[in-house]
């Protein structure tokens, strides 16, 4: 299949490592020229030395208006023209179920939600210069109520709804937005790394009761669904939300 995205130019927020830097990594494959963004130089520079082509990379914290556009900016001094905006900054890392504050739920909402809608809100004129297409990480913690924190679950769903309400919007400038929605994803380091660690055996039988697949997933296995969603191949798909999490919400 020719998802024709050889010289599209893609930037990927928080692509510094994880399910980002693994999208980042099967654009650039597919001959995306690649823009980077993570909020450490050093993440940055590590992330860059894992491609075979030259990337762009750019320090900003996405949860800041300011910093978004300016980001934009960047970006469109770096390569002239901007087609494909993955918003993938978010953490499920908060408080439990009932031991919300005013604070978190505002710092949770900044990252999980406020990251994304800022980012399409600068990156709209230039996308639709090109006829561009957004696509959004969400989760199926933002489907239903698995245990994660409730910050965690609420911004996630209020991200989904985001989505399916700008597809009008957006298509108006020919811009298409979609969202992918992962289950457990292993990355080196992350929160399913750390479970395993400390506890294998209960990850083993978390895994075995929960997810038909009985198993995590890997960054490719999102990557993969996001190149397809950003392609032309895709053209006739806006609003919706994929999940990708082995049969655990559906099955
Ligand atoms: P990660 O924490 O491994 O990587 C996140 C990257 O984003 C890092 O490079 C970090 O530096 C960068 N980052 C964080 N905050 C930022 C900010 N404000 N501005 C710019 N960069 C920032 O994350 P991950 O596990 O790969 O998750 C990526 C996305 O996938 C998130 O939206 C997360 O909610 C979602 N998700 C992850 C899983 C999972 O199991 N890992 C499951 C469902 C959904």
């Amino acid at each position: 299949m020719d998802l024709e995205l050889q010289g599209k130019t893609a930037l990927v927020t928080g692509s510094g490592r994880g399910i980002g830097l693994a999208i980042a990594q099967a654009l650039a494959s597919e001959g995306c020229n690649i823009a980077l963004n993570a909020r450490t130089a050093e993440t940055l520079g590590t992330a860059a030395r894992t491609f075979a082509e030259p990337v762009s990379t750019h320090l900003a914290d996405v949860s800041q208006p300011a910093k978004c556009q300016a980001l934009i900016e960047e970006v469109i001094r770096r390569w002239n023209r901007l087609d494909i905006l993955v918003c993938n900054v978010g953490s499920g890392a908060s408080v439990p179920p009932g031991q919300e504050t005013s604070g978190e739920w505002q710092r949770m909402l900044g990252l999980n939600l406020l990251a994304t809608t800022n980012m399409v809100a600068v990156a709209r004129n230039v996308l639709q210069q090109s006829q561009g297409v957004v696509l959004c990480i969400s989760s199926i913690c933002g489907q239903e109520i698995l245990g994660a924190p409730l910050t965690y679950s609420a911004a996630k769903a209020a991200l989904n709804q985001y989505v399916r309400g700008m597809a009008r919007p957006l298509a108006t400038d020919n811009v298409r937005i979609n969202a992918i929605a992962p289950g457990n994803i292993l990355t080196p380091g992350g929160v399913w790394d750390r479970k395993g660690q400390a506890d294998p055996t209960a990850l083993h039988a978390l895994l075995e009761r929960e997810v038909a697949l009985q198993r995590l997933g890997q960054p490719e296995e999102i990557a993969d669904l996001a190149t397809f969603l950003v392609s032309k191949r895709a053209s006739f798909i806006t609003g919706s939300i994929y999940v990708a999490d082995g049969g655990q919400v559906h099955a």
